[in-house]
């Protein structure tokens, strides 16, 4: 990596997918997204890596594209912004087993358009792939690669399996065997509701 941006940590990437993984790119502890992770476009461009969306050497293509053209980097950031909350706003009903609003299925919708239309197949060696370039599309190569990923599971996962922390805002695949996961994390909401629970017993 080369502006010295921080490399996001693995142990935050719980959605199961990017889409999803994008969409906890905000908050933790509560339900109010209100502390925005994505900084700015290298940061976004930490996350796509961590997260699969990009490789390592369009990192750092995307680095420097982001230095070179800061203004449309961060028309970038603002775009992949907005998907983010949209997808939220989406899913998040979904995930209590509510009707998503037209309005952000709509919004959702422009950002899988954009993404099928600079979409092509891929061969990754062992099969096609739906895919959109670096070289096709440049700074919206996340935004784009994110959406069809959207577009993949969405289509085809069975949504009961979508959830909702129950303490803050993070969505994910319930990919356990019992489907009773509750947090995102054990190690952080789901301890932090056990000692809430334990003093409200014992204080
Ligand atoms: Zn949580």
């Amino acid at each position: 990596m080369t502006t010295g941006q921080v490399a996001w940590p693995a142990a935050d990437l719980v959605g199961g997918a990017p889409f999803l993984d994008l969409a906890n790119t905000v908050g933790g502890r509560t339900k109010a997204r209100e502390m925005d992770r994505l900084a700015s476009y290298p940061a976004l461009v930490a996350w796509a890596q961590a997260a699969g969306v990009v490789s390592a050497a369009e990192a750092d293509t995307l680095f420097a594209a982001a230095t070179a053209g800061a203004a449309a980097a961060e028309r970038c950031l603002q775009e992949v912004r907005a998907f983010r909350e949209a997808l939220y706003r989406l899913l998040s009903p979904m995930a209590a087993g509510r009707a998503p609003q037209e309005t952000d299925l709509d919004q959702v919708n422009r950002a899988i358009a954009k993404a099928c239309a600079a979409a092509r197949l891929a061969w990754t060696g062992k099969r096609f792939v739906r895919s959109v370039g670096l070289d096709d599309v440049g700074l919206e190569v996340i935004l784009c690669r994110v959406a069809l990923s959207a577009l993949r599971l969405l289509d085809a996962e069975d949504l009961d399996r979508l959830r909702e922390c129950e303490r803050c805002s993070w969505l994910f695949f319930d990919r356990s065997k019992n489907g009773r996961r509750r947090w995102c994390r054990m190690d952080a909401c789901g301890n932090r509701a056990k000692a809430e629970r334990h003093y409200r017993k014992n204080g």
